[in-house]
C-alpha cells in the first residue's frame, strides 16, 4: 500500500483543520444551561439525549445533509424544534432562539487543531501541490479561511457553494485535481469523512487517509478501507520525510 510522495494534497477543512464537531456537545449544553430557567420542563441532560436522536436521524440522509449544510442557520432551528417535538415541549420561538444562539456561539469555538497549520506550511515547503476541498457555503468556509489565514497555504480553494456541487460528487476530486495539474494517482487526500475522503476518492485513484480523531477505529458498519489511518493532521508529516 505504500506510494512514493504525492504530487498533490487535497485537505478537507471541517474536523480535519478545524476542530468543529468536537466542540458541538460542549456548545449545545453551554447554550441551553442559559434557557433552562425560563422554560419548565427544559432539562440539560433531557435535552441533550433527545437533540443527539434527533440530529442522528437529521444529518443521516444526505440530502437532508447537504441542504442542511447550504443553511446552517436554518438546519439548526430545525434540529431544536424537532428535538422539543421529541421532549413534547411547545416553545418554537425559544427553540429559535436556543438554535441562533448556538450557531453564533459555535463558530467563536472554532480552532485549527494543535500543529494543523505547521503541517500545512510543511507540506507546502516540500514542493506539494496543495488544494483545499471542503463542503458548505461561501459565507462560512471563506470565513473560516480568512479568519485562520489558510488561503496562502493552498494553491487551490474549492468550496461546495461556489463549484455547484460538494463531495462526494465526483467532479469535485476531479476537478481540484486538473487545478493542481497532475492525476487522481499522483494525488492524496485527508479527512475525517469515510464516503467522502475515502470511498468516492479511493474509486478515482486517490490514495486516502482517514482521520480517525476519536481514535475508535474504522466503524464496524464501515465497508471501505482507507489506504491510511491516522489520528491527526500533525501525523501526516510522518509519511512524507
Ligand atoms: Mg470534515
Amino acid at each position: 500500500m505504500s506510494r512514493p510522495r504525492p504530487r498533490a494534497i487535497l485537505f478537507d477543512l471541517d474536523d480535519t483543520i478545524l476542530e468543529y464537531d468536537g466542540s458541538a456537545a460542549r456548545v449545545w449544553r453551554l447554550v441551553v444551561a442559559e434557557f433552562t430557567g425560563s422554560l419548565a420542563g427544559l432539562d440539560v441532560e433531557r435535552f441533550m439525549a433527545a437533540l443527539n436522536e434527533y440530529r442522528e436521524w437529521y444529518w443521516g440522509d444526505p440530502e437532508r445533509h447537504r441542504r442542511g449544510r447550504l443553511d446552517l442557520p436554518l438546519a439548526r432551528r430545525e434540529v431544536v424544534r424537532g428535538t422539543f417535538d421529541l421532549l413534547g415541549v411547545a416553545a418554537p420561538a425559544m427553540a429559535d432562539e436556543i438554535a441562533d444562539a448556538y450557531s453564533v456561539q459555535r463558530e467563536l469555538v472554532v480552532r485549527p487543531f494543535p500543529g494543523a497549520i505547521e503541517t500545512l506550511t510543511y507540506v507546502r515547503a516540500q514542493g506539494i501541490r496543495m488544494a483545499l476541498v471542503t463542503n458548505g457555503t461561501s459565507a462560512m468556509q471563506r470565513g473560516k479561511i480568512e479568519r485562520f489565514g489558510l488561503e496562502s497555504c493552498f494553491d487551490y480553494i474549492l468550496i461546495e457553494e461556489e463549484f455547484g456541487v460538494g463531495k462526494p460528487d465526483e467532479r469535485v476530486y476531479l476537478h481540484a485535481i486538473e487545478q493542481l495539474d497532475t492525476s487522481p494517482s499522483e494525488a492524496w487526500i485527508v479527512g475525517d469523512n469515510l464516503e467522502w475522503e475515502v470511498a468516492t476518492p479511493q474509486r478515482l485513484g486517490i490514495f486516502s487517509i482517514w482521520i480517525d480523531g476519536a481514535g475508535a477505529g474504522l466503524p464496524k458498519t464501515a465497508n471501505v478501507q482507507p489506504d491510511r489511518i491516522i489520528p491527526r493532521l500533525s501525523a501526516l508529516k510522518d509519511f512524507l520525510r
